[in-house]
């Protein structure tokens, strides 16, 4: 009796192991620390240069750019689409002079040895966010620094985190995958309808069905291929997916470690910018709620601190 309840208390205190599962998933797949361990503090080209040699889904995209692919055009297409609809608008936004700040950020990031053309702005909004642009443009909304009270790794944090959006190239990556999916799914709904097509016509032959039948299959060729469409680009569309969210979270909670600042800092940054990014997504989006993005960064610094 007393070792069932010594074993349930283990149970009980551990976090939960579906979670734990889940978060060691993640983990495998998008934790830098292996990448990172040898660079020296500070040194942020050899860090970011570690970041997206080793980047599997960036490799993929570079690949498919060699090969020139079908989802590659595509992706590629929807990418000069959204940089110019960026441009307008972002263009529209006022900008606060800030230059201080925002240079002091970029150069703790090492955002300018990477890509000359980043920038930070802060913009007026009523939103307390933080978003970057497809080229490369990062805003920080006034609301935002203000409830962080300006503090300055809290603000790097939330940098590092929409530079890991930009360099790793998550909206060309997704827009890819989607492309890909699409394919993928056009390819399954023909050979679906190619099946059903066939089955109806031997039917048909063989007087076991009337004309009316074959409205039904083209119902059916209809739906397979709507599907096919909602289901790539609904989801997916311009929008960072929920690995990517977790992937720029943990690149951000890294390099503050790595620096030698106190990364739990972040999260506090994080509950405030994610807890008020919930309420544009509902329950079946594919983004992650806030709550699951800060337990899989104290999970992290847990089971798996950078030291
Ligand atoms: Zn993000």
């Amino acid at each position: 009796m007393k070792l069932f309840f010594t074993i349930l208390f283990i149970v009980m205190s551990l976090p939960s192991y579906g979670q734990s599962k889940k978060f060691d998933k993640i983990l495998e797949k998008h934790d830098i620390k292996e990448y990172i361990k040898g660079i020296p503090s500070g040194d942020t080209e050899s860090f970011w240069n570690a970041v997206w040699q080793n980047n599997d889904a960036l490799d993929k995209l570079i690949k498919a750019n060699e090969k020139k692919t079908d989802a590659y055009i595509a992706a590629h297409k929807e990418m000069y689409d959204a940089s110019i609809y960026a441009k307008t608008y972002y263009n529209s936004l006022s900008r606060y002079d800030a230059k201080y700040i925002t240079d002091t950020l970029l150069m703790y990031i090492g955002a300018k040895q990477v890509f000359s053309d980043c920038t930070i702005d802060i913009i007026s909004d009523t939103d307390v966010n933080a978003f970057c642009a497809p080229d490369g443009q990062i805003f920080l909304t006034a609301p935002l620094i203000d409830e962080l009270n300006a503090n300055f790794t809290q603000l790097l944090g939330i940098c590092v985190h929409e530079m890991a959006h930009f360099f790793l190239m998550h909206a060309f990556v997704s827009s890819y995958q989607t492309q890909r999916k699409y394919q993928i799914n056009q390819a399954i709904s023909a050979a679906t309808s190619a099946v059903a097509v066939a089955a109806n016509a031997y039917a048909q032959a063989n007087g076991a069905v009337t004309n009316d039948s074959w409205d039904n299959v083209k119902q059916t060729i209809n739906n397979l291929s709507i599907a096919a469409y909602d289901d790539a680009f609904g989801r997916f569309r311009y929008k960072y997916n929920r690995e990517q969210e977790y992937e720029a979270d943990i690149i951000a909670y890294r390099f503050l470690e790595w620096y030698g600042y106190d990364a739990t800092l972040y999260l506090y940054a994080l509950e405030k910018i994610a807890l008020e990014d919930d309420k544009y997504y509902d329950k079946t989006s594919n983004h992650p709620k806030c709550s699951d993005r800060t337990a899989l960064l104290r999970y992290m610094a847990e089971k798996y601190p950078l030291q």
